[in-house]
């Protein structure tokens, strides 16, 4: 694991590797961008550079401490091996922490005081560097965030603050303007389908995963894949039935979860999508007619999205659809 391993984000990388080769890595960034695309890599692989062994431009990845760096503690809390790497993440401490550990709304001032400022005053265990990485910084207490902000702005020596976040703008003013943005972008589909082929997962869903690999890799699970199918296969007996009454079944049956019926019309979508354009030389009515299926789902998913309730929405999409 390292920056090769960190796909389609170039511009961020080759930032973070330019400030790494001429040692004026900045003392506090935020890494900005939505989940699933690499943030949290990114933060890693500079954690393994600023405490790798070797001392080179870039993590060797192979070290002792560069392993320690990316290896999680098995039991609670899942932090990484190395002391010099430390995660502050909602939570995360519940056990230590005692009563202020649960945190259940936010990351709490108790946690940035014993995890974060009783360390940075002491130089770092091994020498040569302390990280920490804030995950889901956006999750900062208002109390937590002003408790850090000294310490962001007059940095320790050796000292490190990695910021991740995919809601950048929840984030206090008074932080966002003592730390340097990194900004990450949605990955190409062409990138979500190169991870997930790696692991051997079903590729077709890299066009549903807006660009996160996070997303597509939950996609690709075995468990939500056959729930799509089965979701299309109803849809597409409702309207191919000669009464109503499989359609009214169809959408009363749907949960009112708003994101998982988005989801699922979602891929109904790309699936009318994917039909129509196999279809348009082969028999370009048929074709025409899954572009006017397609925009009909697009419309649902509008729909959804709008607050209309799920199972109200899929009605009108199935009733529509009958017409066509
Ligand atoms: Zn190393």
């Amino acid at each position: 694991m390292g920056f090769a391993d960190i796909l389609g984000q170039a511009p961020a990388v080759e930032t973070l590797r330019r400030a790494l080769a001429s040692g004026r890595l900045h003392h506090a960034y935020r890494f900005e961008g939505p989940p699933g695309v690499g943030k949290e890599l990114a933060a890693l692989a500079v954690a393994q550079t600023l405490v790798c062994e070797t001392g080179g431009g870039e993590g060797c990845g192979r070290c002792g401490a560069c392993r320690r760096a990316v290896t999680l503690a098995t039991e609670e809390p899942r932090v990484p091996l190395h002391p010099d790497v430390v995660f502050v993440q909602r939570g995360l401490y519940r056990g230590i922490l005692g009563a202020g550990g649960g945190e259940a709304t936010g990351i709490g001032i108790e946690q940035i005081r014993r995890v974060v400022l009783d360390r940075v005053g002491f130089s770092p265990h091994e020498g040569r560097a302390l990280v920490f990485i804030v995950r889901d910084a956006d999750e900062l207490t208002v109390q937590a965030a002003n408790a850090l902000l000294k310490t962001l702005e007059e940095p320790h020596a050796k000292t490190h603050f990695l910021l991740v976040t995919s809601r950048p703008t929840r984030l206090l003013d008074t932080i966002r303007s003592r730390t340097l943005p990194v900004r990450f972008g949605p990955l190409p589909d062409s990138v979500v389908t190169q991870i997930l082929r790696k692991r051997g997962l079903d590729e077709a869903v890299a066009p549903l995963a807006q660009g996160s690999a996070a997303l597509a890799i939950e996609l690709a699970e075995p468990e939500t894949k056959n729930e799509r199918d089965e979701f299309v296969a109803s849809a597409r007996q409702a309207v191919a039935a000669p009464d109503l009454v499989p359609g009214l079944k169809f959408a009363e049956s749907r949960p009112k979860d708003r994101d998982g019926v988005r989801e699922q019309l979602a891929f109904l979508a790309q699936t009318l999508a994917t039909d129509g354009r196999l279809l348009v030389e082969k028999d370009p009515t048929t074709a025409e007619r899954r572009a006017r299926e397609h925009a009909l789902v697009l419309e649902a998913m509008d729909a959804v999205e709008k607050n209309v309730q799920p199972g109200l929405a899929l009605e009108a999409m199935v009733v529509r659809l009958r017409q066509l």
